[in-house]
């Protein structure tokens, strides 16, 4: 059969990494018909602000597989990233990225056996893109995690724990700190690996999550994190291999698959023909298995190794500048490899990836009591907290509320007084409810910010709502 995959070759480098890996991959004698595609830097500089123009989303839509090189982003400033647009488009929430020690690649790793993979969430988190300057000099990015987001990585990480033989599964989180949101990560993978018990399920801090990957990286077998982490994390695992020349990546969903390094444009290295094309190969690698093309992929691997290793065909990256070989030499010397087999180093058994079913419902979770028992309400000002605090208090006298208190950047300022604090000119004013059981409506909202709105600017509010009892809201740091 002949598979019609979209190609995008990306930017900087990418035309030189996917061009060596389409020679690889069709020298298979996989039949493919590579529908090549725009995106990233060439279309923002026509005008179209997502990177991304209709055509390659079309493409992608009927052929539900795309093999892309990298996409240049600008970074600090400009449209946002079309990487991630692409992800988002196509509701890619599991990006499965292998950390695999590399025959022949000299690491301080070597000999080591690391062979874990990062199963990164890839559509919620700091990345969901929610960004906004609440004053001229305060800026908030929103960090939105979803128990459905959450249910759907981990049961994916567990499915392919169990496609690959893998024994254990670790969620890697930052839930001392931020409760709720990698709280609900944590809380989340706790109740799903009751459902694996044939994996080993195990909880580490991320921090020392990236502490343990220097100092004891084969202890890893499979690493569930969220967005953030994960993006942070795989790219420390590809230099324990050798770099991100080693490094693929897969954005799996329900119905589209977009298979991709986790490395950049690279774009100093742009059109030299020197750059490592095995990140994007090995991403081509995992296409062909997702396809059921386990024997073009398992020989693919065989030749890496064995032009790698027994060869020790190499390039720049790992070689230095004067025994490498080209991009161009290197796919080459894999093509002319394929059929032989590495002497020692053997493909895993890999099954079948089972695409976990979860509910679609977007009220994923249901209470059944739920009561809005105050509001933070956030405030341009630049006055002495005490004033505020007292202003404030005088304003909402005839409301369902009280002034709790202020806070600056999580952390109390009022009642009492921290002359350490350097304040900022955004500021949180806590009021709860007088009356314990009071649920506060709309309108006693409404009414409230008409009366402290001629005192102080403010930006934006937050329901502090109770669902079946439990607070939806932490404290500031020394709140009682
Ligand atoms: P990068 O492009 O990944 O490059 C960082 C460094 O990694 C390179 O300077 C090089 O290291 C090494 N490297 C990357 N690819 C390599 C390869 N194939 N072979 C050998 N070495 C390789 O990261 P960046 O410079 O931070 O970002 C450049 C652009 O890429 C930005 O616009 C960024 O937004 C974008 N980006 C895109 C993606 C994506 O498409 N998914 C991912 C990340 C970044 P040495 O300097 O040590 O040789």
């Amino acid at each position: 059969m002949t598979y019609t995959i979209t190609l995008i070759p990306g930017d900087g480098i990418g035309s030189e990494v996917t061009t060596a890996t389409r020679r690889v991959i069709d020298a298979t004698g996989v039949s493919i018909n590579w529908e090549v595609c725009e995106a990233g830097a060439a279309v923002f500089k026509k005008g179209q602000a997502t990177g991304v123009p209709q055509e390659t989303i079309d493409s992608i839509m009927r052929n539900k597989i795309a093999l892309k090189g990298p996409l240049e982003s600008p970074v600090g400033f400009g449209e946002k990233s079309a990487n991630v647009t692409l992800r988002k488009l196509f509701e890619c929430y599991g990006n499965i990225r292998p950390i695999r020690e590399i025959p022949g690649v000299k690491t301080p790793y070597q000999g080591r056996n690391i062979d874990f993979v990062i199963v990164r969430e890839n559509l919620e988190d700091l990345y969901a893109g929610i960004e906004h300057m609440q004053t001229p000099g305060v800026a908030q990015c929103l960090k939105l995690i979803s128990r459905k987001g959450c249910e759907k990585i981990i049961r994916l990480a567990f499915e392919f724990a169990r496609a690959e033989g893998r024994k254990t599964v670790t969620c890697a989180t930052k839930a001392n700190i931020m409760k709720l949101s990698e709280g609900l990560m944590k809380h989340t993978f706790e109740e799903i690996a009751k459902e694996y018990s044939d994996i080993q399920a195990d909880h580490i801090i991320v921090d020392n999550a990236a502490h343990q990957l220097v100092k004891k990286p084969e202890q890893f077998d499979v690493i569930v994190t969220t967005n953030m982490n994960g993006d942070i994390l795989s790219d420390l695992g590809s230099a324990l291999i050798g770099g991100l020349g080693f490094a693929p990546g897969a954005n799996i969903g329900d119905d589209y698959a977009i298979f991709e390094a986790v490395h950049g444009s690279a774009p100093k290295y742009a059109g030299k023909n020197n750059i490592n094309p095995t990140a994007v190969l090995m991403s081509g690698v995992m296409m062909l298995r997702h396809l059921g093309e386990f024997e073009a992929a398992n020989a693919i691997e065989q030749s890496l190794y064995v032009t790698l290793d027994v060869d020790g065909i190499q390039t720049r990256d790992t070689k230095g500048d004067t025994n490498a070989v080209s991009t161009t030499a290197f796919a080459d010397a894999l093509i002319s490899n394929l059929g032989k087999s590495h002497p020692t180093c053997f493909p895993r058994t890999y099954n079948p990836l089972i695409l976990p079913k979860v509910s679609k419902d977007p009220a994923f979770v249901k209470v059944k009591k739920r009561q809005v028992n105050g509001l933070d309400i956030f405030f341009e000002t630049s006055d002495v907290i005490a004033n505020i605090g007292v202003t404030l208090k005088k304003a909402i006298e005839q409301t369902p509320v009280t002034l709790k208190m202020i806070s600056s950047r999580g952390v109390k300022l009022y009642p009492g007084t921290n002359p350490t604090n350097d304040v900022v000119d955004m500021i949180t004013v806590r009021f709860t409810v007088s009356n314990t059981d009071h649920d506060l409506t709309d309108a006693e909202i409404t009414d409230i910010i008409a009366k402290i709105s001629p005192h102080y600017r403010w930006n934006h509010i937050e329901k502090l709502n109770l669902f079946d009892d439990k607070p939806g809201y932490t404290k500031s740091h020394g709140e009682d």
